[in-house]
């Protein structure tokens, strides 16, 4: 069940482009529904308004899950993940 309405729904779709906004993968597709991710997680403090929140692909969702950091794939140090508001994704996955 979805924590959000559907209107609530509809902007976060709408203004990701209807794709992840983490891969960019689009939500047409074998994909149905994409979930809603809080990109500060609740648990972290983060709120559920439109600014913390992102849509994301359910593989995306899976690896970041409640989490804020993950490690880099190079040196293993905990990063923070991909912040859709504050980051550019060209040079954040360069
Ligand atoms: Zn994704």
């Amino acid at each position: 069940m979805s924590a959000f309405s559907a209107a609530r729904r509809a902007e976060v779709t709408t203004r990701a482009g209807f794709r992840c906004e983490y891969c960019h993968l689009p939500t047409r597709g074998p994909v149905a529904t994409f979930p809603i991710d809080h990109v500060i997680p609740k648990a972290a403090g983060g709120s559920n308004e439109p600014s913390n929140l992102a849509l994301t692909c359910p593989h995306c969702d899976s690896h970041k899950w409640a989490a804020a950091l993950g490690p880099d794939p190079e040196s293993g140090e905990p990063v923070r993940f991909f912040h859709p508001r504050e980051d550019v994704w060209d040079e954040h996955f360069a």
